[in-house]
C-alpha cells in the first residue's frame, strides 16, 4: 500500500469519501457503493469518524474492507480520526490498532460534537495537536481538513488563515470542505503562498443533487451556495433531470480547479455511487 502524498507526486488523483454506516441498510448501500466507485480506480477511499460516542460508526471495519477488496484495483483507504471527545489514552489505543492493520495514510480532525452532547474534558482542542500526537507515534502521511471559504467558528478571517497556514504547514497534504466557486480555492491557495505554504490541497466536490440538503450544510459549513446553481436545481424538471445537472456543475468546477493546479479531486458521496461515478466518467476517471 501506499503513502498518498506519493501518488498526488503522480498525477491529479480521484478520491471518494463515504461516511461509516451504524445499520444493516446502511451496510448493504456502502457495499454495493463502494463496489460501483472501485471501478473508477480512485487514488484512495476516505471513511469519516463521528465526533460524539454516539454518532461513531465502525470507520475501522470499512476501512479494513476497502484495503482487502479493492487493494488488487490500486485503492488506498484513509481512516478519519476526530479528537474532540477522546482521552489521550483512547487515540492511542486507535493508533496502535490502525498501526497493527497497517495503515499509511491518517485524516486528523477537530471534529463536531452533536449540539445535544455535553462537551467532555478533552485532551485536545485542536487538529493540530492531534496531527501532533500521532507524528510522535507513527510515520504515516497525516492529511488535515481545509476550510478556503474559512471555518464558521473562526475568531477572524485573518486568525483563521494563519491557524488553517499553521496546521498544513504540518500535514503531508490536506483535503477541503466542499465548495461551489473555484475562486474561493484560487483564493486560499494564493493567500497559503503568501505565508510560505505548499502543502498538496486536493478540493473537496459535493455534486449538488440534493438542494434541501446543499442549503442546510452549506450554512452549516460556511460554504457558499451561488444563487445561479440552486435556481437551475429548483427548475429542474425531474429528479434524473437534476442530478444530471448537479453532474454537470460538480464536473465543470472540477476541470476549473485541476486547471488552477489542484493535486486531484475528492468527492463527497454521501454513500450514494451515482452522481459520483457520473462525476468521474465525465472528467474521465479511469483514465483509457
Ligand atoms: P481545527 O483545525 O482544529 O479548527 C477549526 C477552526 O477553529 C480553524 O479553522 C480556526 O478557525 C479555529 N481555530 C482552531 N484553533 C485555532 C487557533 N489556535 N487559533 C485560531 N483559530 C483556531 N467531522 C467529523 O466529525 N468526522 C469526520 O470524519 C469529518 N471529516 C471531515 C473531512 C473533511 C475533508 C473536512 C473538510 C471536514 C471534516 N469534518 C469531519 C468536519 C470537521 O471536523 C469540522 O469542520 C470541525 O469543526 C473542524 O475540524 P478541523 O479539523 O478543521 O479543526
Amino acid at each position: 500500500m501506499a503513502r498518498i502524498s506519493q501518488l498526488l507526486d503522480a498525477g491529479p488523483s480521484l478520491s471518494f469519501e463515504f461516511s461509516a454506516p451504524r445499520d444493516a441498510d446502511g451496510a448493504n448501500r456502502l457495499r454495493q457503493t463502494l463496489a460501483r466507485l472501485a471501478t473508477h480506480r480512485p487514488q484512495f477511499m476516505s471513511v469519516t469518524y463521528g465526533a460524539g460516542g454516539a454518532t461513531r460508526g465502525p470507520t475501522r471495519d470499512w476501512v479494513r474492507a476497502i484495503r482487502e477488496n479493492y487493494a488488487n484495483l490500486g485503492v488506498e483507504a484513509m481512516p478519519h480520526l476526530t479528537c474532540v471527545s477522546h482521552s489521550k489514552r483512547e487515540i492511542n489505543e486507535i493508533i496502535n490498532d490502525y498501526r497493527a492493520d497497517g495503515i499509511e495514510n491518517i485524516l486528523a480532525l477537530r471534529g463536531d460534537l452533536p449540539h445535544n452532547q455535553p462537551q467532555p474534558s478533552q485532551a485536545f482542542d485542536t487538529a493540530v495537536q492531534l496531527a501532533a500526537f500521532i507524528r510522535q507515534r507513527a510515520s504515516w502521511d497525516i492529511a488535515v481538513a481545509a476550510h478556503p471559504e474559512g471555518h464558521p467558528m473562526a475568531a477572524s478571517p485573518q486568525a483563521d488563515r494563519d491557524h488553517q497556514a499553521a496546521k498544513l504547514a504540518q500535514a503531508d497534504f490536506a483535503i477541503t470542505q466542499f465548495g461551489f466557486r473555484s475562486e474561493h480555492y484560487d483564493r486560499f491557495l494564493h493567500d497559503l503562498r503568501a505565508r510560505g505554504i505548499d502543502t498538496p490541497i486536493i478540493p473537496g466536490l459535493m455534486p449538488p443533487t440534493n438542494v434541501a440538503g446543499i442549503q442546510r450544510m452549506s450554512a452549516l459549513n460556511n460554504t457558499e451556495f451561488p444563487t445561479n446553481i440552486r435556481e437551475r436545481l429548483e427548475a429542474a424538471s425531474s429528479p434524473a433531470h437534476r442530478r444530471q445537472i448537479g453532474v454537470e456543475v460538480a464536473a465543470q468546477l472540477g476541470r476549473e480547479l485541476l486547471e488552477l493546479g489542484a493535486p486531484g479531486l475528492h468527492i463527497y458521496t454521501m454513500n450514494f455511487p451515482r452522481a459520483a461515478a457520473e462525476v468521474a466518467t465525465t472528467l474521465g476517471w479511469p483514465p483509457t
